[in-house]
């Protein structure tokens, strides 16, 4: 069969005839046909996420395809760029009823981050939400998903252009970052913001309430920076980290999330897809994520 391998890290992937994957115990082997793309597998090849695989290795951490004739998203460590993977039986997740195949494999890691983040939060009906990147993947995501649970939203975006998306999809206020602390302060600020970009760390803490909350996810931006904890105490602020994979390994946390979003998915709730790219065009597809014009989730169709 064939996949797509990572040979050395930080090099571009090179399609190969491999042989078929043998699944171990707990294990099946999907049919793919569709890869959700991810910051993270961008982070994984270039040897820079909080995992560290060595090459050679399949990218892809969210794939939807047949098992057994029926069709399941499923979540991965890596190796979902394939006609075949074997992934953990237990990591098979349901498609929602009204999801395209490209659709469902834009769901799991992103609705499962942003109602978990939420959760974390402690967001309350009412409360404001700022969302960052909120044109992307896990923004569209989290502004449903923050609505859906009766909270209110702030998107920011690089670009003007990406804004009219979240405000489609409820956010009540947008902004380009560089407008962003003007129009948070004339709301008199946020109660959560869900922290993706990484220099921005201090301008989202100084546009949090008393009492605010942070939850750091990520730092696609590249550059992480520091945090005073000196800063926390004045307005009795809290910073959470996120990071789903572990998450997902409480299996109460993860009933809790599904029994949320599945009923939603296809209705109030709808993945943003925003490029299918074939098979052969997966290296694209992954400058596409990096150009930062596109919005919502960037699919690979298999084979
Ligand atoms: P997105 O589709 O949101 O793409 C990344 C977004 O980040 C872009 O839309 C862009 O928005 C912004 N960005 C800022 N700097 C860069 C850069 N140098 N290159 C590309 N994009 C940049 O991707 P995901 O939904 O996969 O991920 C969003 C963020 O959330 C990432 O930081 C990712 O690591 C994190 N994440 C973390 C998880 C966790 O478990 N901790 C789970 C899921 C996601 P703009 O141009 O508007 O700034």
């Amino acid at each position: 069969m064939r996949a797509w391998v990572q040979e050395r890290l930080r090099a571009p992937m090179v399609l190969k005839e491999v042989p078929e994957p043998s699944p171990g115990p707990g294990e099946v082997v999907m049919e793919v046909e569709a890869v959700g793309l991810n910051f993270a597998d961008h982070l994984l090849r270039l040897g820079g996420y909080l995992t560290r695989v060595h090459p050679p290795f399949t990218p892809g951490m969210e794939a939807v395809g047949r098992v057994g004739g029926k069709r399941y998203a499923a979540l991965m460590p890596h190796g979902a760029l394939a006609e075949r993977v074997a992934v953990a039986q237990k990591a098979l997740l349901p498609v929602p009823e009204g999801l395209s195949p490209e659709e469902a494999a834009a769901y799991p890691v992103s609705f499962l981050t942003a109602y978990l983040a939420l959760r974390r939060a402690g967001a309350r009906p009412g409360e404001w939400v700022l969302v960052q990147a909120a044109a992307g993947a896990l923004g569209t995501a989290a502004v449903q998903v923050a609505r859906a649970l009766g909270l209110r939203v702030v998107a920011a975006a690089s670009r003007p252009e990406k804004l009219s998306l979240p405000q489609a999809l409820g956010a009540e206020v947008v902004a380009p970052y560089e407008a962003l602390s003007e129009r948070v302060k004339a709301l008199g600020g946020v109660d959560v913001v869900l922290e993706v970009r990484g220099s921005a760390l201090e301008e989202s803490l100084s546009l949090l309430k008393p009492l605010g909350r942070l939850v750091y996810i990520g730092a696609a931006e590249g550059e992480v920076a520091p945090l005073n904890p000196l800063r926390l105490m004045r307005r009795n602020l809290t910073v959470l980290g996120f990071w789903l994979g572990p998450l997902l390994l409480d299996q109460s946390l993860l009933e809790e999330a599904l029994a949320f979003l599945l009923p939603r998915l296809g209705g109030e709730l709808k993945p943003v897809v925003g490029g299918v790219f074939p098979f052969l065009e997966a290296e694209a597809a992954f400058q596409a994520l990096l150009d930062r014009g596109h919005t919502g989730k960037i699919v690979v169709r298999v084979p």
